[in-house]
């Protein structure tokens, strides 16, 4: 029997080379078809249109901010080994006199290894310590997977005691809780879990905060229709959505987060991204009135700001106690809209992420004052470590 016959061979690559080119035929004549009746009727993709608006209207760019700040929530996640330096550079160019790091464990955070999570932020404590002391504060990462262990509570409060003892300010819990993290039966572990209770009772006894994000904006829990504001969103990023069929509703998670918040009144909660209520802040309201133990910060959230300069405004200086500057995202480039909406006047100036909202910012002209408790009297008071006559 023959193995290899020449000849077949050269069928089928002739077979194979015909079939290739008739793909990119096809291809090609449907894009040229495509492209010219996209042309006729003027139709073009919603990521390419870019209008230039031609309102002449005052402009004021921020590229400082009027007073030193603290970034309340950012994420840095190699700590452990980089030279922050630079970093530092770009936070004073910012006016930004103080961040918080979010991620002390770094990267390890991912791995689920909570020895080599805490490791690294004994190793991301050492270099804030030895060069940036006063400039830097660190949160503790606890790994939830472990929430059936017999000593999972023991070990938890004994990593947050040791944490605290080297130096750590908070405890930084992830969005998993409540949406993907499930126990060792299967079942999803709800925000208000009791088996979580020791390590909130544990933060409460050490003074230190618990910055927690549950859930996700709620259109990312609604159908990705026409009618979704968050669409190019969900075209962009689909995995950040959380459809039905998967997942808890945007309410029930909420139900949980508030309920933990309540059935723990001696631990001070800073509910992150304004606790996805900054397109509702009637309910935001409601939620801080009735838990004296919880604080927000505005990470991510400015474009709801901006969008609703009257009503955003009237909300910063009635809960201008209970707000603090948070970020996200780290990039030098993206700090001068929080800027602009919350110190300017100006109108119908652009935000810097098209799939968080296709509308346009105004500026809150907030008071000085509030200002002030906004950008570092609030974190101050919350983490008495920040040294506060830097900023003054
Ligand atoms: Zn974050």
């Amino acid at each position: 029997m023959k193995l290899f016959s020449f000849k077949n061979f050269l069928k089928t690559t002739l077979f194979l080379f015909f079939i290739l080119l008739l793909i990119l035929i096809v291809s090609g004549v449907s894009y040229f078809v495509i492209d010219k009746v996209q042309k006729k009727n003027n139709l073009m993709d919603i990521e390419v249109y870019s209008p230039v608006s031609s309102l002449i209207v005052e402009e004021n760019p921020i590229k400082k901010s009027k007073y030193p700040f603290v970034d309340v929530h950012s994420h840095q996640w190699n700590m452990p080994l980089s030279d922050l330096s630079g970093l530092v550079e770009e936070m004073d160019s910012l006016n930004m006199g103080y961040m918080i790091n979010l991620s002390g464990s770094g990267f390890a955070t991912f791995s689920g290894n909570q020895s080599l999570m805490d490791l690294n932020l004994s190793k991301s404590l050492d270099n804030v310590k030895e060069n940036f002391p006063n400039r830097f504060g660190l949160f503790v990462n606890l790994n939830l997977n472990k929430i059936d262990d017999e000593d999972f509570a023991q070990s938890s409060v004994d990593i947050l005691k040791d944490a605290v003892k080297q130096g750590a300010i908070g405890l930084k819990i992830y969005k998993n809780l409540g949406l993907n993290l499930k126990d060792s039966k299967g079942n999803r572990v709800k925000v208000d879990d009791p088996r979580l209770s020791p390590i909130w009772n544990t933060c409460g006894e050490l003074n230190i905060p618990v910055l927690i994000h549950s859930g996700e904006p709620s259109p990312f829990f609604d159908p990705i229709d026409k009618f979704n504001e968050r669409w190019l969103h969900a075209r962009q990023k689909p995995g950040s959505f959380r459809p039905s069929e998967k997942y808890p509703s945007f309410n029930t998670v909420m139900k949980e987060q508030s309920n933990m918040f309540k059935n723990h009144p001696n631990t001070i909660f800073i509910n992150a991204h304004m606790g996805w209520m900054a397109n509702n802040l009637d309910e935001l309201e409601k939620h801080l009135d009735s838990l004296p133990n919880v604080y927000t910060e505005i990470g991510a959230v400015i474009g709801e700001l901006g969008r609703q300069p009257r009503r955003a405004r009237q909300f910063f200086i009635d809960y201008q106690d209970r707000i603090m500057f948070g970020k996200d995202t780290y990039k030098k480039s993206e700090f001068d809209v929080y800027f602009r909406v919350l110190e300017s006047k100006d109108e119908y100036f652009d935000y810097y992420r098209k799939r968080h909202g296709l509308w346009k910012m105004y500026g809150l002209n907030l008071p000085d004052e509030v200002l002030k408790k906004l950008y570092y009297k609030n974190a101050s008071k919350l983490f008495p470590s920040i040294d506060i006559s830097l900023f003054e």
